[in-house]
């Protein structure tokens, strides 16, 4: 089977390993939030169409026509150059997609042109201590005062709340409505005064992810997307961008290759793991299941080239898939490293400074955000496989 694109496309793949040959060393090392290295290579990766490819000039991007398979081949080949892809996050993958299609051209204009630049970092304010799965149920009220919303109530789970300029976050307008129906979209600055943000220390022993707590807190009334009690459907948008951005068969095919790299190294008794049969045949299902991946990947695609193909089904495996795949390929690594599996931080016989246990513990919070694997199961089979809905049951008051 000739799985290749074709002569046009195979011109243009020329076209990015030219430009990786020539600024790829410049791809930073450290591409924490707002280092200089990151802004300056995000700016470079615009420029040339390698990032924001198809948002307008007006807004900051690059103002590509869409092409599926060019952004396909810059992304295969930035994965197989180890290179930073760009910058991503919930506002560059999940709000400004959103807005692009929901947003006023007046919120267009404001957010996305700093957002895909590096300088605007936003945090997703859905969850709630009595609100995950069931998201819906969310209570924390905006009541409208003349120009200004008054928001009060909590969120748990923000990521990233503690670095962030700016929140998209949902509160519930119309208390007397059906739940989905009272829900609106709101964005604001994390410095309005009334927000507190604590943090909370995952597993991995980071403080990756906060409570964030609202008294009083004002917020121009502008600052809505779509009409008042619409917030659900702009959820789920934002929802559908989040689910699709984490399940990316290039990453994973390159973790396989560095799995199975460690294989070649790592022994028992003096045998290599790769020539033990038991190992061998773990990493066989594995590269299965990694081989399943990028050819639904492949569906996806040319459904998306080919109009008439539905591909509905296939886009809502890719969380579930890609990111149980990914924790169980970590946990291969870390079995086989035998007790270094169990060694972690500045322990001097970690390999790879941790990553494998790093990985393991951070896509086990992967399965979880984002809408956890139950509940993708739940969506796959009955709005993909048509299977009676699960019945709904009511809280008790
Ligand atoms: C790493 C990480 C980052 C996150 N980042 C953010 C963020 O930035 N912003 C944000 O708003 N939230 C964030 N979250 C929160 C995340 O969206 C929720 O944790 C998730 O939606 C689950 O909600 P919950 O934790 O309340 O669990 P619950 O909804 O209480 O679920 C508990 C268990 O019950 C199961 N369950 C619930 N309902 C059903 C059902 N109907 N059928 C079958 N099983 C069911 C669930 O699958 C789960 O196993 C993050 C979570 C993690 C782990």
């Amino acid at each position: 089977m000739d799985l290749s694109f074709g002569p046009e496309y195979e011109e243009f793949r020329q076209t990015v390993r030219s430009f990786i040959a020539e600024h790829g060393e410049k791809s930073p090392r450290n591409a924490a939030l707002r280092s200089p290295e990151a802004l300056q290579w995000q700016k470079m990766l615009i420029e040339n169409g390698y990032t924001a490819r198809t948002i307008p000039k007006e807004y900051g991007g690059y103002g590509g026509t869409p092409n599926m398979l060019h952004s396909r081949i810059i992304a295969e080949e930035f994965a197989d150059a180890r290179l930073n892809p760009g910058l991503g996050g919930q506002g560059i993958s999940m709000l400004v997609p959103t807005l692009l299609e929901v947003g006023t051209q007046a919120q267009k204009e404001q957010f996305i042109k700093p957002t895909i630049n590096g300088e605007m970092i936003w945090c997703q304010g859905y969850s709630e201590p009595g609100a995950g799965s069931d998201l819906a149920s969310l209570t924390t009220s905006a009541v409208l005062d003349g120009d200004e919303w008054i928001i009060n109530g909590q969120k748990i789970w923000t990521s990233t709340a503690q670095l962030a300029d700016w929140i998209f976050c949902l509160v519930r307008t119309e208390p007397d409505a059906p739940k989905h129906r009272g829900i609106s979209f709101l964005l604001f600055e994390m410095s309005t005064p009334g927000i507190e943000v604590r943090p909370l220390i995952d597993m991995t022993g980071a403080a990756n992810f906060n409570e964030v707590f609202f008294t009083d807190v004002r917020v121009p009334k502008q600052q809505i997307v779509a009409q008042r009690g619409e917030g659900w459907a702009v959820a789920n948008a934002v929802l559908s961008h989040e689910r699709d951005s984490l399940g990316n068969p290039n990453a994973t095919l390159l973790r396989l290759n560095a799995l199975i790299e460690l294989m070649k190294t790592e022994t028992v008794g003096g045998n290599r793991l790769i020539d033990h049969p038991v190992y061998r045949d773990r990493l066989m299902q594995l590269q299965g299941r990694v081989m399943a991946m990028r050819f639904n990947d492949l569906r996806i695609l040319s459904s998306r080239l080919n109009k008439d193909q539905d591909a509905r089904l296939a886009r809502m495996i890719v969380k579930l898939q890609g990111t149980e795949l990914r924790h169980d390929l970590e946990g291969m690594a870390i079995d086989i490293m035998g007790e270094v599996g169990l060694s972690y931080e500045d322990n001097p016989y970690t390999r790879s400074g941790g990553s494998w246990q790093n990985q393991y513990m951070y896509f086990l919070g992967l399965i979880i955000g984002g809408g956890t694997s139950q509940i993708q199961k739940n969506i796959i089979s009955e709005r993909g496989l048509d299977l009676p809905r699960e019945p709904k049951i009511e809280k008790s008051a």
